[in-house]
């Protein structure tokens, strides 16, 4: 499946460059990025790095492309010796968004510019230019979608009707060390708010916290078992759970597979309750379709992937590349200027406009789930 998103990823990659005849280096040689990228537990970095992969080797450069099995020190040994053979530039996803400055400062100190893809690099002053997706906006899609699945907003986001509540929901958050993991519960949270403040929605658990909420790794096993843990220490009265926020589709598989032994589903005294989602799986996108799983963000990581074929582009021309934020993504060192892409909601209803139309996946691939 990964070689299908990839696939579609290298169209247009290069960035026009036409027939690649290489990327002279300084030396005369052919010009190297280096790709590191998390893990390959979950689909949408196995696509990543094919992506920009293939649109690097299309624009004339060599990659050397590695991924980091979500453990830290893996991906620090893996930029250093990026570093080490001599890579013109970096391209780096990073695991834990705090651990990577000794490498960006090694980095700086041979001149090699440094792009953080779609998770921040935090405390250095080293990562020249962030390419991702609006980041809080995602948080406020996926806060919308529950409170549409809720019925406690029409689907264009504005009020809806009788639906009033109260609905209890419980919140997930990603991994505390991914930046990103920041922002998603920020815009839902800020998004909930206004109906949690009053009354029509109810975090049953009290778990209202980031820290409470959080999923380390966004580890799928992670969060059916905290979910197992909630379903005991506060749904075993017989009361109902009507919405779970997830931050990711991993995490809401976990989630469902809890809630299914528990005794949630099709014919059941309670069906399912409205789950969210994130990075349009396709394991989720065929739950979506049968009615399991209630929505997910669509992020189109092959224009991800563009943005940083573009941006290395313009750094190996020995350009800047082109921001479109300047203000978003502060790293506790500096503002790190930013290209952000938008993002769209799926539900059952737009899978075909969204996803199969556009190429991402086929409709046998939603029926089949992978
Ligand atoms: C990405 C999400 C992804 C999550 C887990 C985040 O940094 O932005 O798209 O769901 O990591 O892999």
């Amino acid at each position: 499946l990964a070689l299908s998103l990839a696939a579609c990823a290298g169209d247009g990659a290069g960035g026009g460059s036409g027939e690649s005849s290489g990327a002279p280096a300084a030396d005369g040689g052919t010009k190297t990025v280096g790709v590191a990228m998390p893990t390959q537990t979950s689909e949408r970095w196995i696509a990543d790095g094919k992506a920009v992969e293939d649109g690097l080797k299309a624009a004339g450069y060599e990659v050397n492309l590695q991924f980091g099995n979500d453990d830290i020190p893996t991906q620090q040994q893996q930029i250093d010796q990026m570093i080490t053979k001599g890579v013109d530039l970096l391209i780096v996803a990073s695991i834990d968004g705090t651990a990577l400055a000794n490498q960006l400062d090694a980095a700086a100190e041979k001149g090699i510019p440094v792009i953080a893809y779609d998770r921040l690099i935090n405390g250095t002053e080293n990562v020249d230019f962030y390419v991702t997706f609006d980041n809080y906006n995602v948080g406020v899609q996926q806060a919308t979608s529950l409170l549409v699945g809720l019925g406690l907003l029409a689907e264009d986001g504005k009020a809806a009707g009788a639906e009033s509540g109260p609905f209890n929901v419980e919140l997930f958050a990603g991994s505390l060390d991914d930046n990103n993991a920041h922002f998603f519960w920020k815009g839902a949270i800020d998004t909930l708010k206004p109906f949690m403040d009053d009354g029509k929605i109810v975090v049953k658990s009290g778990q209202t916290d980031i820290e409470k909420a959080a999923t380390l790794r966004w580890l799928q096993e992670t969060a059916q078992k905290r979910m197992e843990d909630l379903l005991t220490s506060t749904y075993s009265d017989g009361s109902k759970l009507d919405g779970v926020l997830s931050p990711y589709d991993g995490i809401s598989r976990g989630i469902i597979t809890a809630l299914q032994n528990a005794g949630y589903g099709p014919g059941q005294d309670a069906g399912l309750p409205i789950v969210t989602g994130q990075d349009a799986e396709i394991a989720s996108i065929k739950l979506i379709n049968d009615g399991v799983q209630f929505s997910t963000i669509f992020k189109d990581t092959r224009k991800l992937a563009d943005q940083a074929v573009t941006a290395a582009q313009s750094y190996l021309k020995g350009e800047e590349p082109e921001a479109n934020d300047t203000e978003t993504y502060d790293n506790k060192v500096k503002i790190v200027p930013s290209y952000l892409l938008e993002s769209d909601i799926v539900y059952a209803g737009n899978i075909k406009s969204l996803l199969v139309d556009s190429g991402y996946w086929t409709d046998a691939q939603v029926a089949s789930g992978q």
